[in-house]
């Protein structure tokens, strides 16, 4: 067997599309732009790389992105204080602080402070918790766009068994609370977990996010299997990949997501996708 490969440029191109559409809806019902604010703490290279992603990525669907940056010694009251402000600017509809933050910063204080309407990547306590019961407003970016991928290529989820290597609060437990809504039987992984291969092995669907290249070898899977690749990882030799043996194990799974070219491209379209979902909220009353 030979997987198809999933492109998530692909799909993150046609939901882009989709987006345009729907800022030319908003704009033309409610004379409204969505407004995305970026903060970004400190001058970590690969943070720096990923908000000129996603600031790029914004402007070029149609969203005006606002980036405010502070030195990596500023007292968190500061930060917090922006904050504030932009939870109470009308143009502001999403807001998103870059991760990680320099020590001084308590993270839930300062995730917490993001007015839950505005919270486009979906790391509030309340859109945290709004997954337990299905109805969060939303849905943190990576897994959202995991689901969208099985979306747009009709892969069922509904009884099928889930599993998911890796146990962070950004990508895993949500992946697992969003799979488990979607009616699959769900196990999740860690770093703890002994014989992986023993839970792995019984995957129909395996999304994996746990940051170590070449963790899933072709005989932890299953014939047929679908697997998501979530991991990026930068070897020696400055070469991206996967946690997923992607020669190996695209020889046996049914479908496969590359790395580069597979999630990554997801997370930062569901990221656009949230901010005008923000804006739509407030103006797009039923006519
Ligand atoms: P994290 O370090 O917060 O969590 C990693 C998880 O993997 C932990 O639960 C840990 O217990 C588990 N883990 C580590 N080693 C393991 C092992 N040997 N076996 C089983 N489980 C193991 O990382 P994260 O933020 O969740 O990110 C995970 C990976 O996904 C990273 O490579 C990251 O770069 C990537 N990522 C990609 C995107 C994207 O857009 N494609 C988004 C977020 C994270």
């Amino acid at each position: 067997m030979t997987a198809k490969i999933i492109s998530g440029s692909d799909v993150a191109k046609s939901i882009r599309q989709e987006c345009k559409d729907r800022i030319a809806a908003v704009a033309r019902r409610a004379g409204v732009i969505p407004g995305l604010a970026v903060i970004l703490v400190g001058d970590s290279a690969p943070s720096q790389v990923y908000v000129r992603k996603k600031l790029h990525a914004a402007q070029e669907v149609g969203i005006v992105a606002h980036l405010f940056e502070f030195a990596g010694d500023v007292a968190p009251e500061t930060v917090l204080s922006r904050i504030d402000e932009l939870n109470a600017d009308p143009r502001i509809h999403g807001i998103l602080v870059q991760l990680p933050l320099p020590p001084q910063f308590g993270i839930f204080e300062v995730l917490h402070r993001i007015s839950r309407d505005k919270d486009v990547d979906g790391f509030h306590l309340y859109n945290v918790g709004g997954l337990v019961v299905g109805d969060t407003i939303f849905p943190p970016c990576t897994p959202f766009g995991v689901m969208k991928l099985l979306e747009y290529e009709k892969l069922p989820i509904e009884g099928q068994n889930v599993v998911i290597v890796g146990a962070s609060n950004i990508v895993g437990k949500p992946m697992a609370l969003m799979m488990m809504q979607a009616g699959a039987t769900v196990a999740v992984c860690h770093a703890k977990t002994r014989d992986l291969a023993q839970f792995t092995i019984l995957a129909d669907i395996l999304v994996v996010a746990a940051g170590v290249p070449g963790l899933i070898l072709p005989q932890m899977v299953k014939t047929g299997c679908v697997v998501v690749d979530v991991g990026i990882n930068r070897l020696a030799n400055g070469k991206i990949v996967g946690d997923v043996d992607f020669e190996g194990v695209s020889k046996k799974a049914s479908y496969i997501t590359p790395v580069p070219g597979g999630v990554g491209p997801m997370t930062v379209t569901m990221l656009l996708s949230n901010t005008i979902t923000a804006a739509e909220k407030g103006v797009m009353a039923p006519i």
